[in-house]
């Protein structure tokens, strides 16, 4: 078998390895022991370490919110990027600072069981989140009432409903949300 150069350890002992990948975190990392059943990584026969690919890494990485019940980062980002939100309005729409919404968004902490059931709610029904966000500065009711008047001409067109199911929304649904939502945030900064 071809060996090749350990970048850790110098040795020639690097072998490339198929099957289980077998992970056993350190305990301060929740979500226990991962397995990916057909991985491919490399192994040193020397120092005994394991080398990733990026992408198993990723996998691994999903794998372990997937135990945790957890959205994992890039689902997050979808959910944002999805409905037009900035980092701001989602941290806003979570009540949490923008700097924790942003490390949950890279990975670099886990988010909450309670905010990551609002991510997916935000995800199924991102206009009723900043109708909610609306409705707690005062001086909003001319602006609810002609955000509701705009829903009902995006049901007229049958847009609403294909917005309501984001993960199908075409991509003049996906407009006329954003559309909606910008409408918002934008008079969010003007004095009331
Ligand atoms: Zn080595």
């Amino acid at each position: 078998m071809a060996t090749k150069h350990c970048p850790l350890c110098g040795e020639n002992t690097l072998v490339d390895m198929q099957g289980e990948f077998r992970m056993d975190p350190p305990p301060n990392i929740p979500g226990g022991v991962i397995i990916i059943p057909d991985a491919s990584w490399l192994h040193c026969r020397s120092c005994g370490e394991d080398i990733l690919s990026h992408e198993l890494d990723t996998v691994i990485g999903q794998e372990r919110y997937r135990r945790l019940g957890l959205l994992a980062p890039e689902d997050i980002r979808g959910v944002r990027e999805k409905t037009g939100l900035s980092a701001v309005d989602m941290s806003h729409l979570l009540g949490v600072g923008e700097k924790t919404y942003t490390r949950w968004e890279n990975g670099r902490s886990l988010q909450t069981k309670a905010s990551d059931t609002l991510i997916r709610l935000i995800d199924r029904n991102a206009e009723m989140f900043a109708i909610v966000d609306a409705e707690r500065e005062p001086g909003r009711d001319a602006l609810i009432g002609r955000y509701f008047t705009e829903l009902e001409e995006l049901k007229g067109s049958n847009r609403l409903a294909m917005a309501a199911h984001g993960a199908d929304m075409s991509t003049e649904g996906l407009e006329a949300v954003r559309k909606s939502l910008g409408v918002l945030r934008k008079d969010r900064v003007l004095p009331s």
